[in-house]
Protein backbone atom coordinates (compact mmCIF):
# COMPACT_ATOMS: atom_id res chain seq x y z
CA UNK A 1 0.00 0.00 0.00
CA UNK A 2 1.15 3.51 -0.84
CA UNK A 3 2.07 5.60 2.41
CA UNK A 4 3.01 8.86 0.70
CA UNK A 5 0.09 11.36 0.28
CA UNK A 6 1.76 12.36 -2.76
CA UNK A 7 1.75 8.88 -4.43
CA UNK A 8 -1.67 8.31 -3.23
CA UNK A 9 -2.71 11.28 -5.27
CA UNK A 10 -0.84 10.22 -8.35
CA UNK A 11 -2.42 6.98 -8.34
CA UNK A 12 -5.86 8.09 -7.86
CA UNK A 13 -5.28 10.64 -10.49
CA UNK A 14 -3.72 7.81 -13.04
CA UNK A 15 -6.58 5.34 -12.19
CA UNK A 16 -9.27 8.45 -13.06
CA UNK A 17 -7.04 9.52 -16.32
CA UNK A 18 -6.77 5.53 -17.44
CA UNK A 19 -10.28 5.07 -16.42
CA UNK A 20 -11.67 8.07 -18.71
CA UNK A 21 -9.41 7.19 -21.45
CA UNK A 22 -10.88 3.41 -21.55
CA UNK A 23 -14.36 4.32 -21.67
CA UNK A 24 -13.50 6.74 -24.65
CA UNK A 25 -11.26 4.22 -26.00
CA UNK A 26 -14.18 1.77 -26.21
CA UNK A 27 -16.79 4.12 -27.51
CA UNK A 28 -14.27 5.28 -30.09
CA UNK A 29 -14.02 1.51 -31.06
CA UNK A 30 -17.43 0.71 -30.58
CA UNK A 31 -18.54 3.72 -33.23
CA UNK A 32 -15.66 2.59 -35.48
CA UNK A 33 -17.00 -0.80 -35.37
CA UNK A 34 -20.18 0.25 -36.15
CA UNK A 35 -19.70 2.03 -38.94
CA UNK A 36 -17.46 -0.35 -40.77
CA UNK A 37 -20.17 -2.88 -39.80
CA UNK A 38 -23.18 -0.70 -41.69
CA UNK A 39 -20.53 -0.29 -44.26
CA UNK A 40 -20.39 -3.61 -45.01
CA UNK A 41 -24.01 -3.71 -44.68
CA UNK A 42 -24.77 -0.99 -47.51
CA UNK A 43 -22.66 -2.31 -49.50
CA UNK A 44 -24.64 -5.66 -49.43
CA UNK A 45 -27.99 -3.71 -50.43
CA UNK A 46 -25.81 -1.98 -53.17
CA UNK A 47 -24.62 -5.17 -54.68
CA UNK A 48 -28.51 -6.23 -54.28
CA UNK A 49 -29.86 -3.35 -56.12
CA UNK A 50 -26.81 -3.24 -58.60
CA UNK A 51 -27.65 -6.66 -59.58
CA UNK A 52 -31.48 -5.98 -59.67
CA UNK A 53 -30.12 -2.82 -62.27
CA UNK A 54 -28.79 -5.79 -64.28
CA UNK A 55 -31.67 -7.97 -64.85
CA UNK A 56 -33.91 -5.09 -65.81
CA UNK A 57 -31.00 -4.61 -68.26
CA UNK A 58 -31.23 -7.65 -69.53
CA UNK A 59 -34.66 -7.64 -69.97
CA UNK A 60 -35.01 -4.13 -71.51
CA UNK A 61 -32.03 -4.72 -73.80
CA UNK A 62 -32.08 -8.84 -74.98
CA UNK A 63 -35.86 -10.51 -74.07
CA UNK A 64 -37.92 -7.45 -75.17
CA UNK A 65 -36.56 -7.20 -78.51
CA UNK A 66 -36.17 -11.21 -79.04
CA UNK A 67 -40.01 -11.21 -77.99
CA UNK A 68 -40.62 -8.10 -80.58
CA UNK A 69 -38.76 -9.78 -82.86
CA UNK A 70 -40.33 -13.23 -82.54
CA UNK A 71 -43.86 -10.71 -82.69
CA UNK A 72 -42.45 -9.37 -86.10
CA UNK A 73 -41.85 -12.48 -87.74
CA UNK A 74 -45.76 -13.91 -86.53
CA UNK A 75 -43.74 -16.74 -84.38
CA UNK A 76 -45.54 -15.02 -81.19
CA UNK A 77 -49.11 -13.05 -81.39
CA UNK A 78 -48.01 -8.91 -82.28
CA UNK A 79 -50.27 -7.99 -78.87
CA UNK A 80 -48.80 -10.62 -76.98
CA UNK A 81 -47.84 -9.27 -73.69
CA UNK A 82 -47.22 -11.39 -70.13
CA UNK A 83 -45.27 -9.76 -67.18
CA UNK A 84 -43.50 -12.86 -66.31
CA UNK A 85 -41.85 -13.13 -69.45
CA UNK A 86 -41.87 -8.89 -70.73
CA UNK A 87 -41.58 -6.99 -67.50
CA UNK A 88 -38.52 -5.69 -65.94
CA UNK A 89 -40.11 -5.29 -62.35
CA UNK A 90 -41.52 -8.28 -62.10
CA UNK A 91 -38.66 -10.46 -63.12
CA UNK A 92 -36.09 -8.63 -61.07
CA UNK A 93 -38.74 -8.57 -58.09
CA UNK A 94 -38.94 -12.81 -58.83
CA UNK A 95 -35.32 -13.12 -59.07
CA UNK A 96 -34.65 -11.20 -56.01
CA UNK A 97 -37.33 -13.35 -53.75
CA UNK A 98 -35.64 -16.44 -54.81
CA UNK A 99 -32.14 -14.87 -54.10
CA UNK A 100 -33.36 -13.49 -50.46
CA UNK A 101 -34.99 -16.94 -49.67
CA UNK A 102 -32.01 -19.07 -50.51
CA UNK A 103 -29.79 -16.28 -48.44
CA UNK A 104 -32.16 -17.48 -44.75
CA UNK A 105 -35.11 -16.59 -42.60
CA UNK A 106 -33.40 -13.65 -41.61
CA UNK A 107 -33.30 -12.04 -45.11
CA UNK A 108 -36.83 -13.11 -46.26
CA UNK A 109 -37.42 -9.75 -44.23
CA UNK A 110 -36.40 -7.93 -46.02
CA UNK A 111 -38.66 -5.37 -47.92
CA UNK A 112 -38.03 -4.59 -51.64
CA UNK A 113 -40.35 -2.37 -53.38
CA UNK A 114 -40.50 -0.63 -56.78
CA UNK A 115 -42.10 2.76 -56.45
CA UNK A 116 -43.54 5.16 -59.18
CA UNK A 117 -46.15 7.67 -59.80
CA UNK A 118 -48.51 6.10 -61.91
CA UNK A 119 -47.52 2.43 -62.46
CA UNK A 120 -49.19 0.37 -64.58
CA UNK A 121 -49.48 -2.17 -61.02
CA UNK A 122 -50.83 -0.43 -58.53
CA UNK A 123 -48.73 -1.95 -55.05
CA UNK A 124 -46.30 0.12 -57.14
CA UNK A 125 -47.94 3.12 -56.35
CA UNK A 126 -45.00 5.74 -54.41
CA UNK A 127 -45.97 6.73 -50.90
CA UNK A 128 -45.87 9.97 -49.39
CA UNK A 129 -42.30 9.48 -48.60
CA UNK A 130 -41.24 8.08 -51.96
CA UNK A 131 -42.63 10.81 -53.98
CA UNK A 132 -40.91 13.34 -52.24
CA UNK A 133 -37.49 10.42 -52.88
CA UNK A 134 -38.87 10.57 -56.51
CA UNK A 135 -38.40 14.52 -56.61
CA UNK A 136 -35.05 14.50 -55.50
CA UNK A 137 -33.77 11.51 -57.78
CA UNK A 138 -35.41 13.84 -60.79
CA UNK A 139 -33.97 16.93 -60.07
CA UNK A 140 -30.57 15.23 -59.71
CA UNK A 141 -30.36 16.19 -56.31
CA UNK A 142 -29.42 12.60 -54.45
CA UNK A 143 -27.90 9.95 -56.80
CA UNK A 144 -29.08 7.50 -53.69
CA UNK A 145 -30.66 7.40 -50.79
CA UNK A 146 -29.60 5.38 -47.41
CA UNK A 147 -30.96 5.88 -44.20
CA UNK A 148 -30.71 3.23 -41.06
CA UNK A 149 -34.75 2.83 -39.98
CA UNK A 150 -36.89 0.46 -37.33
CA UNK A 151 -38.87 -1.77 -39.56
CA UNK A 152 -41.45 -4.19 -37.62
CA UNK A 153 -39.50 -3.07 -33.90
CA UNK A 154 -36.08 -3.98 -35.47
CA UNK A 155 -33.32 -2.28 -36.75
CA UNK A 156 -33.26 -2.25 -40.99
CA UNK A 157 -30.60 -0.46 -43.24
CA UNK A 158 -33.24 1.19 -46.24
CA UNK A 159 -31.66 1.70 -49.22
CA UNK A 160 -32.90 3.36 -52.67
CA UNK A 161 -32.58 4.49 -55.98
CA UNK A 162 -33.37 5.93 -58.66
CA UNK A 163 -34.48 3.71 -62.02
CA UNK A 164 -33.75 4.26 -65.65
CA UNK A 165 -36.34 7.13 -67.78
CA UNK A 166 -38.57 6.49 -70.31
CA UNK A 167 -37.43 6.16 -73.79
CA UNK A 168 -39.74 5.19 -76.86
CA UNK A 169 -39.29 1.34 -76.57
CA UNK A 170 -40.89 2.07 -72.84
CA UNK A 171 -43.55 4.33 -74.67
CA UNK A 172 -44.63 0.98 -76.37
CA UNK A 173 -46.95 0.25 -73.21
CA UNK A 174 -47.03 3.14 -71.29
CA UNK A 175 -48.24 6.19 -73.55
CA UNK A 176 -51.87 5.35 -75.12
CA UNK A 177 -53.60 2.40 -73.45
CA UNK A 178 -55.24 2.22 -76.82
CA UNK A 179 -51.72 0.95 -78.79
CA UNK A 180 -50.60 -1.04 -75.33
CA UNK A 181 -51.26 -4.58 -75.84
CA UNK A 182 -54.40 -5.62 -75.29
CA UNK A 183 -53.33 -8.96 -72.16
CA UNK A 184 -51.39 -5.87 -70.56
CA UNK A 185 -54.71 -3.57 -70.43
CA UNK A 186 -56.62 -6.77 -69.98
CA UNK A 187 -54.50 -7.71 -66.69
CA UNK A 188 -53.74 -4.17 -65.83
CA UNK A 189 -56.87 -1.91 -66.65
CA UNK A 190 -56.47 1.57 -68.66
CA UNK A 191 -57.02 3.52 -66.42
CA UNK A 192 -53.31 3.74 -64.57
CA UNK A 193 -49.45 3.70 -65.64
CA UNK A 194 -50.23 4.98 -69.50
CA UNK A 195 -49.56 8.33 -70.72
CA UNK A 196 -46.38 8.72 -69.68
CA UNK A 197 -43.41 10.90 -72.05
CA UNK A 198 -39.61 10.24 -72.66
CA UNK A 199 -37.17 11.32 -70.31
CA UNK A 200 -39.25 11.36 -67.09
CA UNK A 201 -38.64 9.21 -64.43
CA UNK A 202 -39.51 5.69 -64.86
CA UNK A 203 -39.28 5.00 -60.86
CA UNK A 204 -37.43 3.72 -58.12
CA UNK A 205 -36.63 0.85 -56.56
CA UNK A 206 -35.97 0.44 -52.70
CA UNK A 207 -34.97 -2.55 -49.81
CA UNK A 208 -34.45 -2.80 -46.10
CA UNK A 209 -32.72 -5.72 -44.77
CA UNK A 210 -32.63 -6.65 -41.25
CA UNK A 211 -29.22 -5.25 -39.70
CA UNK A 212 -29.66 -8.33 -37.05
CA UNK A 213 -26.74 -10.12 -39.02
CA UNK A 214 -25.08 -7.10 -38.70
CA UNK A 215 -25.27 -5.55 -34.86
CA UNK A 216 -24.83 -8.97 -33.83
CA UNK A 217 -21.76 -9.07 -35.58
CA UNK A 218 -20.88 -5.39 -34.34
CA UNK A 219 -21.82 -6.54 -30.79
CA UNK A 220 -19.77 -9.57 -30.78
CA UNK A 221 -16.45 -7.67 -32.20
CA UNK A 222 -17.26 -4.71 -29.80
CA UNK A 223 -17.21 -6.81 -26.67
CA UNK A 224 -14.09 -8.58 -27.78
CA UNK A 225 -12.00 -5.70 -28.36
CA UNK A 226 -13.79 -3.72 -25.14
CA UNK A 227 -12.50 -6.54 -23.17
CA UNK A 228 -9.24 -6.40 -24.50
CA UNK A 229 -8.94 -2.76 -24.22
CA UNK A 230 -10.04 -2.51 -20.38
CA UNK A 231 -7.27 -5.86 -19.87
CA UNK A 232 -4.71 -3.37 -21.47
CA UNK A 233 -5.78 -0.62 -18.98
CA UNK A 234 -6.06 -2.71 -16.01
CA UNK A 235 -2.72 -3.97 -17.07
CA UNK A 236 -0.97 -0.24 -17.15
CA UNK A 237 -2.66 0.78 -14.12
CA UNK A 238 -1.44 -1.91 -12.44
CA UNK A 239 1.81 -1.34 -14.04
CA UNK A 240 1.89 2.26 -12.87
CA UNK A 241 0.81 0.98 -9.33
CA UNK A 242 4.17 -1.23 -9.55
CA UNK A 243 6.23 1.55 -10.02
CA UNK A 244 4.33 3.58 -7.93
CA UNK A 245 4.94 1.46 -4.70
CA UNK A 246 8.52 1.22 -5.51
CA UNK A 247 9.20 4.60 -5.84
CA UNK A 248 6.86 5.38 -2.90
CA UNK A 249 9.37 3.55 -0.67
CA UNK A 250 12.14 5.50 -1.77
CA UNK A 251 10.20 8.35 -0.94
CA UNK A 252 9.25 7.54 2.18
CA UNK A 253 12.92 6.63 3.28
CA UNK A 254 14.09 9.54 1.93
CA UNK A 255 11.58 11.68 3.99
CA UNK A 256 12.06 9.66 6.87
CA UNK A 257 16.56 10.32 6.56
CA UNK A 258 15.70 13.65 5.75
CA UNK A 259 13.28 14.22 9.19
CA UNK A 260 16.63 12.78 10.43
CA UNK A 261 18.74 14.96 8.77
CA UNK A 262 16.81 17.99 10.30
CA UNK A 263 16.72 16.67 13.69
CA UNK A 264 19.87 15.79 13.70
CA UNK A 265 20.90 19.18 11.99
CA UNK A 266 18.90 21.23 15.26
CA UNK A 267 19.68 18.84 17.89
CA UNK A 268 22.45 19.19 20.53
CA UNK A 269 24.67 15.75 20.60
CA UNK A 270 25.41 16.10 23.96
CA UNK A 271 22.27 16.97 26.00
CA UNK A 272 19.41 16.10 23.47
CA UNK A 273 17.84 19.56 23.50
CA UNK A 274 17.49 21.88 20.33
CA UNK A 275 20.59 23.67 19.24
CA UNK A 276 20.70 27.81 18.35
CA UNK A 277 19.87 26.82 14.81
CA UNK A 278 16.43 26.01 16.05
CA UNK A 279 16.00 28.58 18.13
CA UNK A 280 16.52 30.90 15.54
CA UNK A 281 14.37 29.03 13.34
CA UNK A 282 11.42 28.79 16.11
CA UNK A 283 11.61 32.30 17.74
CA UNK A 284 9.95 33.92 15.10
CA UNK A 285 7.19 31.27 15.01
CA UNK A 286 6.90 31.91 18.60
CA UNK A 287 6.40 35.57 18.16
CA UNK A 288 3.81 35.42 15.17
CA UNK A 289 1.76 32.91 17.18
CA UNK A 290 1.90 35.23 20.39
CA UNK A 291 0.85 37.91 18.21
CA UNK A 292 -1.58 36.49 16.43
CA UNK A 293 -3.26 35.32 20.14
CA UNK A 294 -2.87 38.55 21.45
CA UNK A 295 -0.56 36.18 24.24
CA UNK A 296 2.73 37.43 25.88
CA UNK A 297 5.88 35.81 25.35
CA UNK A 298 8.89 35.62 27.60
CA UNK A 299 12.27 34.62 26.82
CA UNK A 300 15.00 33.15 29.39
CA UNK A 301 18.37 33.16 28.88
CA UNK A 302 20.93 30.65 31.41
CA UNK A 303 24.38 30.94 31.62
CA UNK A 304 25.65 28.49 34.11
CA UNK A 305 27.78 30.40 36.96
CA UNK A 306 31.62 29.89 37.09
CA UNK A 307 31.86 26.54 34.94
CA UNK A 308 35.05 26.77 33.28
CA UNK A 309 35.93 25.88 37.07
CA UNK A 310 34.12 22.94 37.15
CA UNK A 311 36.12 22.10 33.68
CA UNK A 312 39.28 22.87 35.25
CA UNK A 313 38.89 21.20 38.55
CA UNK A 314 37.10 18.05 37.37
CA UNK A 315 37.87 17.25 33.70
CA UNK A 316 35.68 18.41 30.20
CA UNK A 317 33.97 14.87 31.01
CA UNK A 318 32.83 16.00 33.65
CA UNK A 319 31.83 19.34 32.76
CA UNK A 320 30.03 17.77 30.13
CA UNK A 321 28.07 15.19 32.98
CA UNK A 322 26.80 18.20 34.63
CA UNK A 323 26.21 19.84 31.00
CA UNK A 324 23.67 16.89 30.69
CA UNK A 325 22.36 16.97 34.10
CA UNK A 326 21.41 20.82 34.04
CA UNK A 327 20.01 20.31 30.70
CA UNK A 328 17.85 17.85 32.06
CA UNK A 329 16.53 19.57 35.19
CA UNK A 330 15.93 22.65 32.80
CA UNK A 331 13.71 20.46 30.83
CA UNK A 332 11.71 19.48 33.45
CA UNK A 333 11.06 22.64 34.20
CA UNK A 334 9.66 23.98 31.13
CA UNK A 335 5.59 23.47 29.82
CA UNK A 336 4.84 21.02 27.24
CA UNK A 337 4.22 24.71 25.33
CA UNK A 338 7.97 26.60 25.60
CA UNK A 339 10.98 25.76 23.86
CA UNK A 340 14.04 25.11 25.48
CA UNK A 341 17.76 25.23 23.35
CA UNK A 342 21.89 25.13 24.35
CA UNK A 343 22.46 28.07 22.55
CA UNK A 344 26.47 26.97 23.05
CA UNK A 345 28.61 25.97 25.68
CA UNK A 346 26.70 26.40 29.32
CA UNK A 347 24.30 28.59 28.16
CA UNK A 348 20.73 27.99 27.60
CA UNK A 349 17.07 29.98 26.61
CA UNK A 350 13.53 29.06 27.11
CA UNK A 351 10.82 30.62 24.83
CA UNK A 352 7.55 30.28 27.04
CA UNK A 353 4.40 31.59 26.15
CA UNK A 354 1.13 33.42 27.62
CA UNK A 355 3.09 34.30 30.94
CA UNK A 356 2.60 37.62 32.78
CA UNK A 357 5.07 39.38 34.25
CA UNK A 358 4.15 38.04 38.12
CA UNK A 359 4.36 34.78 36.66
CA UNK A 360 7.68 34.68 34.97
CA UNK A 361 9.01 36.04 38.34
CA UNK A 362 7.83 33.04 40.14
CA UNK A 363 9.25 30.79 37.39
CA UNK A 364 12.66 32.22 37.59
CA UNK A 365 12.73 31.49 41.73
CA UNK A 366 11.44 28.33 40.79
CA UNK A 367 14.05 27.89 39.08
CA UNK A 368 17.00 29.54 40.85
CA UNK A 369 15.39 27.72 43.88
CA UNK A 370 15.37 24.10 42.47
CA UNK A 371 19.11 24.08 40.74
CA UNK A 372 20.88 24.44 44.04
CA UNK A 373 19.41 20.97 45.27
CA UNK A 374 20.29 19.09 41.92
CA UNK A 375 22.36 16.16 42.08
CA UNK A 376 26.12 16.60 40.41
CA UNK A 377 29.17 14.35 40.74
CA UNK A 378 31.32 15.32 43.39
CA UNK A 379 28.78 17.08 45.34
CA UNK A 380 29.28 20.00 43.38
CA UNK A 381 26.33 22.73 43.66
CA UNK A 382 25.65 24.46 40.48
CA UNK A 383 23.80 27.54 40.36
CA UNK A 384 23.30 30.06 37.20
CA UNK A 385 22.75 33.70 36.02
CA UNK A 386 18.84 34.12 34.51
CA UNK A 387 17.85 37.19 32.24
CA UNK A 388 14.41 37.19 30.78
CA UNK A 389 12.65 39.65 28.77
CA UNK A 390 8.55 40.37 27.67
CA UNK A 391 8.43 40.37 23.50
CA UNK A 392 7.54 44.20 23.04
CA UNK A 393 5.38 45.09 19.90
CA UNK A 394 7.34 45.35 17.02
CA UNK A 395 10.84 44.54 17.98
CA UNK A 396 12.77 41.60 16.25
CA UNK A 397 13.98 38.42 17.14
CA UNK A 398 17.60 39.68 17.15
CA UNK A 399 16.78 42.84 19.90
CA UNK A 400 14.25 40.83 22.10
CA UNK A 401 17.42 37.93 22.26
CA UNK A 402 19.95 40.96 23.24
CA UNK A 403 17.40 42.69 25.57
CA UNK A 404 16.92 39.32 27.66
CA UNK A 405 20.83 38.48 27.12
CA UNK A 406 21.75 41.90 28.38
CA UNK A 407 18.99 40.93 31.43
CA UNK A 408 21.51 37.74 32.03
CA UNK A 409 24.72 39.23 32.20
CA UNK A 410 23.23 41.86 34.62
CA UNK A 411 22.24 39.26 36.69
CA UNK A 412 26.25 38.15 36.30
CA UNK A 413 27.33 41.93 37.02
CA UNK A 414 25.07 41.79 40.34
CA UNK A 415 26.22 38.73 41.84
CA UNK A 416 25.54 35.96 39.74
CA UNK A 417 22.69 32.76 40.96
CA UNK A 418 20.29 35.66 40.90
CA UNK A 419 17.74 36.57 37.62
CA UNK A 420 17.28 39.75 36.16
CA UNK A 421 13.59 40.93 33.67
CA UNK A 422 14.87 43.54 31.19
CA UNK A 423 12.99 47.21 31.17
P1 LIG B 1 30.70 33.00 34.15
O1 LIG B 1 30.12 32.75 35.51
O2 LIG B 1 31.14 34.36 33.96
O3 LIG B 1 29.73 32.59 33.09
O4 LIG B 1 31.92 32.09 34.03
P2 LIG B 1 32.09 30.76 33.18
O5 LIG B 1 33.28 30.07 33.61
O6 LIG B 1 30.83 29.95 33.32
O7 LIG B 1 32.15 31.33 31.73
P3 LIG B 1 33.29 31.20 30.65
O8 LIG B 1 32.65 31.77 29.38
O9 LIG B 1 34.51 31.85 31.13
O10 LIG B 1 33.54 29.71 30.47
C1 LIG B 1 32.67 28.79 29.91
C2 LIG B 1 33.32 27.47 29.78
O11 LIG B 1 32.45 26.45 29.32
C3 LIG B 1 34.52 27.53 28.87
C4 LIG B 1 34.44 26.21 28.09
O12 LIG B 1 35.58 25.44 28.20
C5 LIG B 1 33.29 25.49 28.73
N1 LIG B 1 32.55 24.73 27.77
C6 LIG B 1 31.92 25.20 26.65
N2 LIG B 1 31.32 24.19 26.02
C7 LIG B 1 31.57 23.05 26.70
C8 LIG B 1 31.22 21.68 26.56
O13 LIG B 1 30.56 21.30 25.64
N3 LIG B 1 31.67 20.80 27.48
C9 LIG B 1 32.41 21.19 28.51
N4 LIG B 1 32.81 20.29 29.41
N5 LIG B 1 32.77 22.47 28.71
C10 LIG B 1 32.36 23.38 27.81
MG1 LIG C 1 29.04 30.84 32.46
MG1 LIG D 1 28.81 31.75 29.01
Amino acid sequence: MLQTGKNKKILALTGVFLGIAMVALIVLFHTVIHKSQMLKAQEAVYNLLQVQLAIREYVHDTIRPEIYRLQDQGVMQADYFSPELMSRSYISREVLKTFLDLQGKEFSASIFRYASRSPLNLENQATAFEEQLLSKFENDEISEYCEEIVQNGQAALFYAVPLGRFDSSCLLCHSDPAIAPPSLVARYGDSHGFYRQEGQLSGLMSISIPLARFNAQCVKTSTVVAFLTALGFVAVYFMIRALLVKKDGQDLLLEQQNRELDRLSTTDPLTGLWNRLRFNHETPRYIAQAQSRKESLAMAVIDIDHFKKINDTFGHSIGDEVLKIFSAYLQEKCRKTDFLARLGGEEFVILTPAITKTELEHFCQRLLEGMIVVEYPHNLKLTASVGVALYQDGEDQSLFFSRADRAMYESKEKGRYCYTIAE
